[in-house]
């Protein structure tokens, strides 16, 4: 259905929808905006030109949290909390395409992640598309795009006064119960907006034969230039959508066995029990990090595994920026192979 949503009244929405559900939205916490629990008092950030420092992966994946508690003489119990229904506002198309590309790996046949699951099944997610290009974000080079429609119940489109609400799902349709049917020329006006925002971004490298030659240079030089001034901080893995790696430690002062973010960049990741490490320098881990999205990605799911949602680009401390290494890959050396 397509609806029209008038901007003033989008507060009142938001509160009436606490009545049923656990509302996340993006709000500001001193410079930067990050999905928080809607409260009576918050400020909900809709013009800011990035998305949130932290991506909404988070709600699906804490960052920490404890997955069974010790109890004395050898027992263990479910530190696991009760998830409620919960509706995630203002999750921005790359994210939200994120969390689909996400759910290839905690969703499979014989595998599955239960929390995961769980925090899917109980959650609407509602996008807000990007009328105007975000800084450093490259969504349509990677396929996807600023009012992409994967995994979302509904998606706005902000057109001056009002929003364009086009919903996709039965629970989208009960979010925005109530709202007047858009007129055709409305919707018109709206799909000019959204290509008008496809059409303003950057093309930011070459994506035909990448995958091609990021596998066939596995041990070129190109790896030791693109890494070169990496820190190894991990922060380009903390902060994208896509990434996903985790590590289950046991906390024995706090009587806990905890899962918690871990990063491919880091040294420790890899390193075996022998002394042995498969990926010893920054080098192996930065070709890790790029060919898991642009080779690895596509082998499993034929999807690239990045977004382009920009943020490793505007976080990395010293200014390594995906974009510009891909380029360079562009002109790596590769033959075109044949399938028989
Ligand atoms: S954010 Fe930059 S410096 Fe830190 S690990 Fe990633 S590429 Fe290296
Ligand atoms: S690799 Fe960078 S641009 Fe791509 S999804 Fe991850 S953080 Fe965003």
């Amino acid at each position: 259905m397509n609806l029209i949503l008038e901007k003033q009244a989008l507060q009142d929405l938001l509160q009436s929808w606490r009545q049923n559900y656990d509302v996340y939205l993006p709000q500001k916490l001193e410079r930067f905006s990050h999905f928080m629990p809607l409260t009576e008092t918050s400020v909900l950030v809709t013009d800011e030109p990035h998305n949130t420092r932290i991506p909404p992966k988070s709600l699906f994946l804490p960052m920490t949290e404890a997955l069974v508690k010790f109890t004395r003489y050898g027992g263990y119990e479910d530190a696991r909390h009760e998830i409620q229904p919960r509706i995630v506002f203002g999750i921005r198309p790359c994210d939200a395409q994120a969390v689909q590309l996400l759910d290839t790996s905690f969703i499979q046949d014989e595998y599955t992640d239960p929390l995961w699951l769980e925090r899917r099944e109980k959650t609407i997610t509602i996008g807000l598309g990007c009328h105007e290009p975000c800084l450093n974000g490259f969504c349509t080079t990677v396929g996807y795009g600023p009012f992409n429609k994967a995994d979302l119940d509904a998606i706005l489109t902000d057109m001056g006064d009002v929003y364009l609400v086009e919903t996709f799902s039965q629970a989208g349709d009960a979010c925005f119960q109530g709202l007047p049917v858009a007129a055709e020329e409305t919707y018109q006006e709206a799909l000019a907006v959204q290509h008008s925002a496809h059409d303003q971004m950057p093309v930011a490298f070459e994506t035909e034969n990448l995958k091609e030659k990021l596998e066939q240079n596995f041990k070129n030089n190109y790896w030791d230039e693109v890494s070169q001034s990496c820190l190894g901080c991990g922060v380009c893995t903390f902060l994208c959508p896509t990434c996903f790696c985790f590590d289950i430690v046991d906390e024995t002062q706090r009587r806990e066995r905890v899962r918690n973010w871990d990063s491919c960049m880091f040294r420790t990741y890899s390193l075996e029990a022998s002394g042995h490490n498969p990926r010893p320098s920054r080098v192996e881990r930065t070709r890790q990090r790029i060919s898991h999205k642009f080779v690895y990605w596509l082998d499993q799911v034929n999807q690239i595994g990045c977004t382009g949602c920009g943020r490793c680009v505007r976080y990395c401390p010293v200014g390594l920026d995906i974009r510009s290494m891909l380029r360079q890959a562009h002109s790596l050396p590769f033959e075109v192979s044949h399938a028989i």
